[in-house]
């Protein structure tokens, strides 16, 4: 069950077209695996709309191409996500990504195998920001760290915690440099999360903090 949504002004700057290209592609997954924030950027999708008649006293807009502006960011509610979705491997396992995630998979680099089962693959978003998927295998965890910056993550597979609350799929995480955390999983089937980040990780504890000069390589 999905418990941490984008907040509310996000979801209206969404709907607006107003979020980053990054931010834009992880609640838009989002969205595709949650149909209480469908709902509610479809209500905010309605209302830009609105609002835009309501200006256009002297009809100069044109609502066209307005139109399909906004259509191209509206979520299908009930598009039926896994005909059109694509398949990820590691493993031998197959995980089905969010249909927003869909062009991402021609953008995937290779798996590589990191320290504490965990496994990464990069995916260019273009941009400063940096983006990864990041599977857990069973008792797999990510060392202690806090963030330059902000780490967003979406849950597409499985179930993880870290010390600050339990996930489960769909949830939608953002954290900064006010949180400090451990992500680890104890689920059978492990963990597959899609993560961005915009500074790298800093490790906080242990023999991790040996690797924060290089945290920029992995983890970034
Ligand atoms: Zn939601």
């Amino acid at each position: 069950m999905i418990n941490f949504h984008p907040n509310n002004q996000q979801l209206a700057l969404f709907a607006e077209g107003n979020l980053s290209p990054a931010e834009a592609l992880i609640v838009s997954a989002h969205c595709d695996m949650c149909e209480h924030c469908q709902r509610i950027v479809q209500f905010h999708t309605e209302s830009v709309a609105e609002d835009l008649f309501a200006d256009d006293a002297d009809g100069s807009i044109d609502f066209d191409s307005m139109m399909s502006e906004i259509t191209n960011i509206h979520v299908e509610p009930n598009q039926p996500a896994k005909s059109y979705s694509k398949i990820i491997e590691l493993d031998g396992k197959e995980f089905v990504l969010p249909r927003s995630l869909n062009r991402l998979s021609s953008k995937m680099g290779n798996w590589s195998h990191l320290v504490g089962k965990i496994w990464q693959a990069p995916v260019d978003i273009g941009g400063v920001n940096v983006a990864n998927f990041i599977y857990m295998e069973k008792g797999g965890s990510v060392p202690e760290h806090t963030h330059r910056g902000s780490e967003t993550t979406l849950v597409i597979n499985g179930e993880f915690s870290d010390g600050i609350a339990d996930y489960d799929s769909g949830d939608f995480i953002q954290l900064n440099g006010n949180h400090t955390h451990t992500p680890f999983t104890q689920a059978q089937e492990g963990c597959l999360v899609f993560s961005i980040v915009d500074k790298p990780l800093y490790f906080t504890s242990g023999w991790a903090r040996l690797i924060n000069p290089f945290s920029h390589l992995f983890f970034k």
